[in-house]
């Protein structure tokens, strides 16, 4: 018995004369997701992704969790494909669910068929299927409404396929069918969701780090390596850039009124993103920030964050609350990671009263009073570290930090 992946498109389904460009860029996904769970072949037919083990050594669970996480995917199923004949169908869907069936009390067939060319028409295979499956299991029972199990057959054009209900995908467009922009990651709960929820509109995407040695330690920058590489099972495979920034840092607490200190930092860690973001290509910065959250994402502090550089700032996390953030990083899996106790640049020199509505004037004018600043930043942005992270790698470099 053959079992193969499908994927059935959600909101790309809707998209006119797009819709081949969406479909490649899906199909070009998924063959990368795929790619170490060994030999599958993806195609595409009636708005569905197939993901076909082509020999006995593929792994069909691992891919199927692969594919779970790839983004422009609204349901999925594990299915069993045959012949398009009745009675080939009937005996694939007992030995595929007859297991399955004998542990459970009622159920139901449902039967679609795009190929019209088949004989039976629907209700009649799933009056039929039905009749022989009670046949093997005569304690079933067939209930309309919620049985234990729904039985799916689909005869579609290239064959006849057999499942239980789909299960929901990860929805959204495909990762790079909205252009490329990178995610300020810090290592907090906030970030990696941020990421997540941009590259489900179809960004791709890559992370900028900074990061200040000796205040941050390495502890710190293996985590956001190690949340970057959570994110890319979402992503795919992406650079972390990492940028040594103690000396910009320190620059501005020596230099600048401490009740400004964050913004004018913000505003300089935003000026290196945009530097390296149009040197790599990204037509826009990501950030993890909720308004009113910290003295830093008021309206005025956002205001004059904005300011400071040309790209677009989308901020996906600007209207959550903390509660449903926290519940996204649990269903992405980079909670537990999050919360593991960090210094994070962005919390070290900060002032115990930070001014949470400075005006563009005051920021304006306490830079003028740094003329070293953008020189440093420069410097920053040129000694920037590269990490390659590989979707699906082991690896775990936080390993003795858990343990
Ligand atoms: P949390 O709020 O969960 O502690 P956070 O990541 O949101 O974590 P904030 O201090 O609220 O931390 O920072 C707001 C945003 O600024 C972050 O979401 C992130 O996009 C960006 N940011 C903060 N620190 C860094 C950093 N060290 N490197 C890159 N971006 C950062
Ligand atoms: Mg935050």
């Amino acid at each position: 018995m053959k079992e193969i992946i499908m994927a059935y498109q959600g909101e790309m389904a809707l998209k006119g004369l797009n819709k081949s460009t969406f479909e490649a860029a899906l199909a070009k996904s998924l063959r990368f997701r795929v790619r170490d769970c060994g030999n599958f072949k993806v195609y595409r037919a009636q708005s569905t992704m197939y993901i076909e083990p082509m020999d006995d050594e593929a792994d069909v669970e691992k891919a199927y969790q692969r594919v779970s996480k790839v983004f422009g995917i609204a349901s999925l199923s594990r299915s069993a494909v045959c012949e398009k004949d009745f009675d080939t169908i009937c005996r694939t869907a007992e030995a595929y669910l007859g297991q399955t069936l004998r542990g459970i009390k009622t159920f139901k067939v449902e039967a679609k068929r795009s190929d019209k060319t088949f004989p039976m028409q629907s209700p009649e295979l799933c009056r039929e299927l039905g009749a022989y499956l009670l046949s093997r299991h005569p304690h079933l029972r067939v209930k309309v409404k919620n049985p234990d199990l729904q039985v799916m057959v689909e005869i579609r054009d290239y064959g006849a396929y057999i499942h239980g209900p789909k299960l929901p995908g990860a929805g959204g467009l495909p990762v790079g069918t909205a252009g490329r922009a990178l995610n300020m990651i810090s290592g907090g709960i906030d970030s990696p969701v941020a990421a997540w929820r941009m590259a489900r509109r179809g960004l791709a995407l890559h992370h900028i780090h900074f990061a200040s040695p000796p205040y941050t330690s390495d502890r710190a920058r293996n985590k956001v390596i190690q949340l970057a590489r959570i994110d890319a099972d979402y992503t795919g495979s992406c650079v972390l850039y990492i940028v040594p920034y103690t000396k910009p840092q320190e620059y501005i607490r020596d230099h600048a009124p401490s009740v400004l200190f964050t913004v004018l930092m913000r505003r300089s860690m935003m000026r290196i993103a945009n530097r390296i973001a149009k040197e790599i290509g990204c037509e826009a910065l990501v950030t993890g920030e909720s308004l009113a959250q910290v003295a830093s994402q008021t309206l005025q502090a956002l205001a004059c964050t904005d300011a400071a550089q040309d790209l677009p700032v989308l901020r996906p996390l600007i209207g959550s609350d903390k509660e449903e953030i926290v519940a996204l990083a649990r269903k992405i899996g980079t909670f537990e990671t999050s919360i593991q106790p960090y210094e994070d640049c962005c919390t070290i020199f900060t002032p115990p009263h930070p001014k949470t509505r400075p005006t563009l004037a005051e920021i304006q004018q306490a830079e003028a009073e740094m003329p070293e600043l953008l020189q440093l930043e420069q410097e920053a942005a040129e000694e920037v570290e590269r990490v390659r992270i590989r979707m699906g790698e082991e690896e775990n470099p936080l390993a003795d930090f858990f343990a």
